[in-house]
């Protein structure tokens, strides 16, 4: 089963944030099933920083998008919040998905059609939010990264580091209990990788649980527990010393 523990300090009463059990994901390529996914148990608990690494290939992605609600397992059970999401209507799961997750991924993922405050605001569109107050919660995520200067801005003429820090402006507009992150450093030189980083551990210490894919066991060692993923399972799971 992954050979991963459960963690010790999860007290019995209470389920994690979020609770894998016997979780697995397979998809068929041509007649081929690629097992990317074996059944796995993990909890995330609320206010872990968990850092997950592995080879490429190892099914850190297949995980996170799992645990975002973005992919189904294909068999085991999920639950957030105590919820097992195999009870949800589409509707409810793109709800508790939108109430739950902030997302960040490498390649920034922003709109090039749209200025830095509009690709913010747009994380609001499905909230009942009027355009004033988008506007003004977009504005005021902008003051607090410094980068209020480029509001007006295309992505295209951002850094590479002020792109992820809007995208992560975007991905906390919503005001996420929990930030997933798919190597969000990944494409940045250390100096930003390093701002990108001081903005999770910021998050995290304001209550934020936050699970981040990496590569990188210096990225890694902020977070407080890193799970090692090999050939789709779980192989280590432990606190940062
Ligand atoms: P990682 O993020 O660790 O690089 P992934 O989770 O993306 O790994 O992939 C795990 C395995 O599942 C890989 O063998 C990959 O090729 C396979 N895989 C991932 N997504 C798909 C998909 N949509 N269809 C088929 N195979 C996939
Ligand atoms: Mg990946």
């Amino acid at each position: 089963m992954g050979g991963d523990r459960q963690s010790l300090a999860a007290p019995q009463t209470s389920p994690g944030a979020l609770q894998l059990e016997f979780v697995s994901r397979n998809y068929m390529v041509g007649k081929n099933l690629v097992k990317a996914l074996q059944p796995t148990n993990l909890v995330i608990e609320q206010g872990d920083f968990v850092a997950i690494m592995g080879h490429s290939g190892s099914g850190k992605t297949t995980l996170l998008n799992i645990l975002g609600l973005l992919d189904v397992q294909s068999d085991g059970t999920y639950s957030v919040h105590g919820t097992d999401t195999a009870q949800l209507s589409q509707v409810e799961r793109a709800r508790l998905r939108r109430d739950t997750f902030g997302f960040v991924f490498q390649n920034f993922n922003l709109l090039e059609r749209y200025t830095v405050l509009q690709n913010i605001e747009l994380a609001l569109m499905y909230q009942k939010v009027s355009a004033k107050a988008a506007r003004q919660l977009a504005y005021d995520l902008l003051r607090q990264l410094g980068l209020s200067g480029k509001a007006e801005a295309r992505p295209h003429q951002l850094s590479g580091g002020q792109a992820q820090r809007i995208a992560i402006a975007r991905a906390l507009i919503n005001n996420p209990p929990i930030v997933l992150a798919d190597e969000p450093t990944g494409n940045l030189d250390i100096e930003a990788a390093n701002e990108v980083i001081g903005l999770f551990k910021a998050l995290h210490a304001k209550g934020t649980t936050i699970v981040m894919v990496t590569h990188s066991s210096e990225v890694a060692r902020s977070a407080s527990r890193i799970v090692h993923m090999q050939s789709g399972r779980v192989i280590s799971n432990e606190a940062v010393s």
